[in-house]
């Protein structure tokens, strides 16, 4: 009789559906300008007063009245970014002005320095101006009480600009996840260790705590546990007390010493224990005291391909972004391929744009444990289950991971 797991083979859908549900978005907290990079907006931003405050000049030049038309015009003064002085510009005068600087009482327009040229005390003015030219009003970028940012906003480089600009000094964003990971198995060593035969070493603890930061989640690796029920429990039970969810890797499949699922269903609830997909097909979720589980295969590709499917979209919710979906894309196969016939199958490929049109290249060989198969590449396939072989030209659906090259 083969070994069969007593755990049901559930979709991709149900497996993501039941994750989603047990990982709801975390607290409100605010934090400064300066920490703010990649969080997501808690709040809608009202700005509290309008950009620019005053009416100020968009050039260097001279502040005038527009309807005066006198060719020569005394010069009563300059006035700089920041400087009000208390210059009042009448018919026949000018105030030389520089770009930032309040326009002066009684101008209503700004000429360019470049039509204008200086005559002892006075300016000559080579141009005609109209109302307004040259100035930007009140509320020109933003009017006060204007929403210029929507609750759920990554923070970016023009985001938090703006939140500056308005004179917000802190941001409102949703907490981080803090994630423990925990790296099983009795064959890994660290980097940097000799390995005596048999041994490996652990990539898994930097390649996962790397996409938890990605993902922007607080990554805590607490190292490894032995395939042993006490070392496991130890490990997980301290993992559990000081973090918002846990990440393990290894010690989910058929083998001997695959001793995590029966630990989870002591500790807490096992949601699902397989899901039909390739690679990935072990993966594992647990809530314990409330707090999600993510138990991934040990396999490099494996729990990283399903970090990107499970875990991301969890960690994103929990830091209130619900617009975490990959763009899929329809892209052409550049060769023909094999797949697996009876499980979805994501196989890493490079997406580029040929003639105007998306084509996708896989990167060399598929096996779970070949890091390089990620290495360079940008986008999953998402291949459905069917005949398992697809012509060059096929077209298929691409999970896009990053944005695409030139
Ligand atoms: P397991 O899921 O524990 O059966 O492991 C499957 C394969 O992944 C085995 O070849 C392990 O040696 C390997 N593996 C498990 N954990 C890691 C890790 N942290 N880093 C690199 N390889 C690992
Ligand atoms: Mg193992």
């Amino acid at each position: 009789m083969p070994v069969e797991s007593p755990y049901p083979l559930v979709s991709i859908e149900h497996a993501l559906h039941s994750i989603l549900a047990h990982c709801p978005q975390f607290a409100v907290t605010r934090i400064s300008l300066s920490e703010s990079q990649n969080r997501v907006l808690a709040e809608d931003v009202l700005a509290p007063a309008p950009v620019p405050p005053f009416p100020a000049a968009a050039k260097d030049g001279y502040a005038v009245i527009a309807a005066d038309r006198s060719r020569l015009r005394t010069v009563l003064g300059e006035q700089t970014a920041g400087q009000i002085g208390n210059l009042m510009v009448v018919p026949g005068s000018a105030v030389q002005i520089m770009t930032g600087a309040a326009i002066p009482a009684g101008a209503d327009a700004v000429i360019m320095v470049e039509y204008t040229t200086q005559q002892g005390d006075s300016v000559e003015i080579e141009t005609d101006v109209t109302v307004g030219d040259d100035i930007r009003p009140v509320g020109q970028d933003i009017e006060a009480g204007q929403k210029v940012l929507d609750k759920g906003a990554i923070l970016g480089a023009a985001e938090i600009g703006l939140l500056a600009a308005v004179g917000l000094p802190t941001a409102p964003v949703f907490r981080q996840p803090r994630v423990a990971i925990l790296s099983t198995g009795d064959e890994l060593r660290d980097p940097g260790d000799e390995l005596a035969p048999g041994q490996i070493y652990d990539s898994n603890r930097f390649s996962l705590a790397a996409a938890v930061t990605q993902a922007g989640g607080v990554a805590h690796p607490i190292g490894i546990a032995l395939d042993s029920p006490e070392s496991l429990k130890q490990a997980l039970e301290h993992a559990i007390d000081t973090h918002d969810a846990v990440l393990t890797s290894g010690g989910v499949s058929m083998g001997k010493l695959d001793l995590l699922k029966p630990l989870l269903e002591a500790e807490g609830t096992v949601h699902f224990g397989r899901v039909i997909m390739k690679p990935g097909k072990p993966v594992t979720f647990a809530t314990v005291q409330g707090k999600p589980i993510f138990s991934l295969p040990g396999f490099p590709v494996s729990a990283l391909v399903s970090f990107e499917l499970f875990v991301r979209p969890a960690l994103r919710q929990m830091q209130g972004d619900f617009a975490w979906q990959r763009p899929r894309l329809q892209v052409a196969l550049a060769h023909a391929i094999s797949h697996d016939a009876h499980r979805t199958e994501y196989q890493r490929a490079m997406v580029y744009v040929k003639n105007g049109k998306f084509l996708a290249r896989i990167t060399g060989f598929q096996g779970s444990g070949r890091l390089l198969s990620l290495v360079g590449a940008n986008a999953l396939l998402e291949l459905p289950p069917g005949e398992g072989q697809l012509p060059a030209g096929a077209q298929v659906t691409a999970l896009l991971l990053q944005a695409l090259g030139a």
